[in-house]
């Protein structure tokens, strides 16, 4: 059997609102070592959800468990968190005064000060921070102060890191490092890494297993690269992949007989095509992404989207032929 590090079971926390809030009869398990993302936009439970694993929330019923034991709330235990975790989260919690050498060695204890030097100094060379090691928090660049606390956090024995929301302070280009950071830690520590995020780019790919949140229920989990191709839920293929979603009577003026309520595509699936002729469509607007384009497509009234990688081959006012060569039906 696969060691599972955390198992969460029939997880629910409620906030005393008005309106439904935090998370609801959510259950799934850890592996360790796993990268685990969660996916979800603003409220839907992502922070209460970390929170609960960490042990900073009183759960309503049912329960975490750490290698099958069940971790204490902050009512059961003095300093509430459990010991083997620690979680980063968007204000980075550093002493903004110190050096980032001081920072990342204060979660150390003086009993072995030879020690405590090196693994301070092995931190920092795994999150490529040698170089800022003399410099105060106030000197640094938002990316560099998430590889000090994402430092901070694993050098003291860490079992499982829990990241909330890890890059939104981040550029494109540091994101890409962080993300690999991440992944070669995890590679090279065994840590378990819990990462959220609003942001589908942020943990996608990263991910060895993907949980998608949505209003403080677990809609689906799995491989990454399974729920992208596979979603359960329209919101999931929305979320994922800005999938383009059709009704039956849009779907049927671009020649798709759908059998349930829905059709739903990703943009790559629309094949651009120069030799087909039933499926004009206009050009209406072209979206800059950088390697690609991304098309507004219009046909019969209905307005798809579409992939362009040859940037510029199709331009504003044009007429293409496009054909949905896969898509998706959903009843709801
Ligand atoms: P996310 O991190 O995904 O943005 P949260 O876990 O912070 O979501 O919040 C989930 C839901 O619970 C939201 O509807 C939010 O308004 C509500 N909520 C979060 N924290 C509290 C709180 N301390 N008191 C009342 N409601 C809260
Ligand atoms: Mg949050």
């Amino acid at each position: 059997m696969e060691e599972q590090i955390i198992s969460v079971k029939n997880l629910t926390k409620q906030y005393q609102t008005e309106q439904a809030s935090g998370v609801r009869n959510i259950s799934f398990d850890i592996k360790k070592g796993n990268i685990v993302a969660i996916i979800g936009e603003s409220g839907s439970g992502k922070s209460t959800l970390l929170k609960c694993i960490y042990g900073l929330l009183k759960v309503d019923s049912g329960e975490v468990l750490f290698y099958g034991k069940r971790i204490l709330g902050p009512d059961e235990q003095l300093i509430p968190g459990h010991k083997q975790m620690k979680m980063v989260t968007q204000d980075f919690s550093l002493n903004i005064y110190a050096k980032v050498y001081d920072n990342i060695a204060s979660m150390l204890s003086n009993t072995n000060v030879q020690s405590k030097h090196a693994k301070t100094m092995d931190m920092m060379e795994h999150l490529h921070i040698m170089h800022l090691k003399d410099k105060k928090i106030t000197e640094l660049s938002g990316g560099e102060q998430q590889r000090v606390a994402i430092a901070k956090a694993l050098v003291s024995d860490t079992s499982v890191l829990l990241l909330d929301e890890p890059f939104s302070q981040v550029d494109a280009l540091l994101k890409n490092q962080l993300r690999a950071d991440i992944k070669r830690i995890a590679a090279d520590t065994g840590v378990t890494v819990i990462m959220v995020s609003h942001d589908p780019a942020d943990g996608l790919f990263l991910s060895d297993e993907l949980l998608i949140l949505k209003g403080g229920e677990l809609l689906q989990k799995g491989k990454p690269s399974h729920i992208y191709h596979h979603p359960d839920h329209i919101y999931t293929a929305q979320i994922l992949g800005n999938a383009v979603v059709l009704n039956t009577e849009d779907a049927l003026k671009l020649g798709i007989n759908a059998n349930k309520a829905h059709v739903v595509f990703y943009p790559e699936w629309v094949e651009l095509k120069s030799s087909w002729n039933s499926r004009r469509f206009e050009v209406k607007d072209v979206y800059y992404k950088g390697f690609y384009e991304e098309l507004l497509l219009e046909r019969n009234g209905v307005k798809i989207r579409a992939i362009q990688l040859n940037r510029g081959e199709h331009k504003k006012n044009d007429h293409v032929q496009a054909n949905i060569s896969h898509f998706l039906e959903y009843n709801t």
